[in-house]
């Protein structure tokens, strides 16, 4: 079992990451003195692999766990399945005291941690992560959102965590598709922050594929200790935190033409890196092999590195929805791996001649 501390000030609070911790949530959770119930949040496709031991480490700290189950994935998070929660919360008189706990991937803890930061102007919330992506990533920072039809995480909350409790047991039944796609922000962690992981990844992937749990134990450290120290930077987005984003402005649009239900988050964010790659080349800004040794990270990871994709016009509106907008789409690029720069003067030919590259290589 390893223990990441986010040392965000005043509210400090641990990663717990191991196999079993959700039985023993008790000795991991922070007390919560005047609770009485903990209202658990629940993608429906993980109720039955993971409940039951969840409920039962919640007892063993004094909780009563009670299940509100939501349907699996992006779709979740809505306005509607917002509003019925906070509904049901009312209905079962849930008091401030009370926690409300994640149990999903990251679709389930944005959404339910926008729930408890607003149910009641906001309840202790903790992070029970079942998928890699939200392990290495989502759970951890304090985002909370959910989607509007023009765009992703439009409405949310910035609100962090009382603990993250990461069970690697869980990782065992994710699909291959949802595994690699939290793979792309393992990557994006090894291209952007943490360059020993860019070598490990590059020199052998097998482990990880591999799915062993003490490998996937180290890897969530290694991504949670990097957006630790991004998150503690700079918990708003000004700044550092920018960083993170790295891909996600043109994988959010993507996701949106989608309709949230095409593409995944980590394979629109995977695509997404192959473009900041492109565009920072065209644009001198890297060298040469920059977008070659990304598509060659993502490829042997499993990730899609070209394809199909919407009309440029379409996906430059798209990315003008992006939250980062500032009178110019912001983008994140890289000079190198590990040497992140914002920009903010991309025209809309470069990104058109960007997104035909992407979209045509074979
Ligand atoms: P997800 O939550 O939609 O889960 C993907 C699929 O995995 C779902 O079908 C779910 O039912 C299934 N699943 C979950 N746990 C499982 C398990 N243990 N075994 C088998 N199946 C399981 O997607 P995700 O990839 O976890 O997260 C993507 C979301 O996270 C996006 O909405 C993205 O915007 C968000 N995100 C948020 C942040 C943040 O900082 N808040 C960061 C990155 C991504």
């Amino acid at each position: 079992m390893v223990r990441v501390t986010v040392p965000i000030a005043g509210r400090p609070y641990d990663v717990v990451i191991g196999a079993g911790v959700l039985a023993e949530a008790s000795l991991h959770l922070p007390g919560f003195p005047k609770a009485e119930r903990a209202f658990v949040i629940a993608d429906r496709e993980v109720v039955d692999r993971c409940f039951a031991q969840l409920a039962a480490g919640l007892g063993s700290a004094g909780l009563d766990a009670v299940l509100l189950t939501i349907p699996s994935g992006e779709h979740a998070k809505s306005l509607q399945v917002y509003g019925t929660l906070v509904h049901q919360l009312a209905m079962q008189e849930a008091h401030r005291d009370d926690v409300v706990v994640a149990l999903g991937g990251g679709s389930t803890g944005d959404l339910a941690g926008f729930v408890a930061s607003t149910y009641m102007r906001g309840l202790p919330f903790v992070q029970a992560p079942t998928t890699l992506l939200a392990q290495v990533d989502a759970a951890v920072g304090g985002k909370t959102a959910v989607n509007l039809p023009e765009g992703k995480n439009l409405v949310g909350t910035f609100s962090q965590p009382r603990a993250v409790l990461a069970d690697i047991e869980t990782l065992a039944t994710l699909s291959e598709r949802d595994f690699r796609s939290g793979l792309a922000e393992v990557a994006k962690y090894g291209l952007t922050l943490d360059l020993e992981l860019l070598a490990m990844l590059e020199a052998d992937p097998g482990p990880v594929l591999a799915r062993h749990p003490a490998t996937l134990e180290g890897l969530v450290a290694r991504c949670v200790t990097a957006k630790a120290r991004t998150v503690v930077a700079d918990e708003r987005d000004a700044g550092a935190r920018l960083f993170l984003n790295y891909g996600h402005t043109f994988g959010h649009a993507l996701e949106r033409l989608d309709a949230f239900a095409g593409r995944t988050h980590g394979e629109a964010v995977a695509l997404g890196m192959v473009f900041a790659a492109r565009l920072a080349e065209r644009r001198g800004l890297a060298q040469a092999g920059l977008a070659a040794r990304t598509s060659r990270l993502l490829s042997s990871l499993g990730l899609e590195v070209h394809g199909r994709l919407p009309p440029a016009d379409d996906v430059l509106a798209a990315m003008r929805m992006d939250k980062k907008f500032h009178g110019g789409v912001r983008f994140v690029l890289l000079r190198d791996v590990g040497k992140l720069v914002v920009v903010s003067d991309v025209t809309d030919d470069e990104l058109r001649s960007t997104i035909a590259e992407v979209g045509a290589t074979t």
